[in-house]
């Protein structure tokens, strides 16, 4: 069995990783894809101490990093269940069974969806998660942004400089974004603020999106936009679907961790932006993985 199992390959992962490691402890890490989120981005300003990087360049560094340590790294591989006996036990989506004395989660989370007609069949032809990634795209073209909280004022400020035109719809009577992203929008010529505005159908011409349909909340009346591209920034889903009926979640679905990253789980620790903590940011991730790795080596030290 390992010392450490990790799940999960993203910042956190690789940190808790590389953490254990250094222990001379028998650390594993078991990852659907790894790199995570930050092989979908593009621009990296916020890394402190590297004043830009990209997401590839850094998803290599991490792998990189890792592997100048003795650790099993176990890659497209998806855990499907986690049981405590006398070991904790992660079951994978092909059966296997990896056992060990502690383990970190560290899955992350992943976009929301609209989950209205039409956006599964544009995903990719038109239909965007991630402006920093596809903004560049939708050059001189109309766009909507679906989402009035930070980040889809934040990319509607950043279109706004690449694109003819951005709409955000806002589902609700107000924006959840800070004070000074919203009034920086409504600043802007090219973007509109729609409120109250509920998103029906993501519209398309067989290849590729070219409107959308919404309803006013207030008139319940329905109105289509012509557009090219729609960026659905509704927030992010925790992966912790597997974990549901084994470990404490928020009514969000975050893994709910005390200040040493332990979990209701004896002997499972978890970090990173499947966790109940405030802010999802790269940095953020790779404390928490560190600090994981530390519980969960004080653990093993007690136990
Ligand atoms: P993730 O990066 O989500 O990694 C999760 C890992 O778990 C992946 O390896 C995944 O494959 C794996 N996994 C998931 N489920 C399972 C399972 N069941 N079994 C096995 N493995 C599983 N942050 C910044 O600081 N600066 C930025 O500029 C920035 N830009 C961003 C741009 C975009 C487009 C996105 C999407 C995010 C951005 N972020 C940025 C946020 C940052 O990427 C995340 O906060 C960070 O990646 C979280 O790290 P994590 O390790 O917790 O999770």
């Amino acid at each position: 069995p390992y010392d450490v199992l990790i799940v999960g390959g993203g910042p956190a992962g690789a940190a808790a990783a590389i953490y254990a490691a250094r222990k001379g402890i028998r650390t594993g890490i078991v990852a659907e894809r790894f790199g995570g989120q930050v092989a979908d981005t593009m621009a990296i300003e916020n890394f402190i101490s590297v004043k830009a990087t990209d997401g590839p360049k850094m998803v290599a560094n991490l792998e990189q990093h890792v592997l100048d340590y003795d650790v099993d790294i176990m890659k497209t591989q998806r855990a499907a269940r986690i049981e405590k006996k006398e070991l904790v036990e992660v079951e994978l989506e092909n059966g296997a069974v990896l056992k060990s004395k502690t383990i970190i989660l560290a899955t992350g989370a992943r976009w929301r969806e609209m989950n209205v007609p039409g956006e599964q069949e544009y995903k990719g032809k038109g239909v965007a998660y991630c402006p920093h990634c596809d903004g560049p795209l939708f050059k001189g073209k109309k766009t909507a942004v679906i989402g009035g909280g930070n980040s889809g004022i934040e990319a509607a400020i950043d279109l706004a400089g690449l694109v003819e035109h951005v709409t955000v719809l806002e589902f609700s009577d107000t924006l959840r974004a800070d004070d000074v992203l919203v009034k920086k929008a409504k600043s802007l010529p090219n973007v509109t603020i729609i409120k109250n505005a509920m998103t029906t159908e993501v519209l398309g011409d067989g290849e590729r999106v070219n409107g959308l349909t919404y309803t006013d909340r207030t008139t319940d009346e329905s109105h289509t936009v012509e557009l090219a591209g729609i960026f659905v920034q509704i927030g992010l889903v925790p992966n912790s679907e597997f974990l549901k009926d084994a470990i404490e979640l928020t009514d969000r679905g975050e893994i709910v961790i005390d200040q040493h990253g332990r979990t209701s789980m004896d002997g499972v620790f978890a970090a990173g932006d499947v966790t109940n903590v405030p802010f999802k940011q790269i940095i953020i991730s790779m404390g928490a993985g560190a600090t994981a790795a530390l519980g969960a080596f004080d653990y093993l030290i007690r136990n």
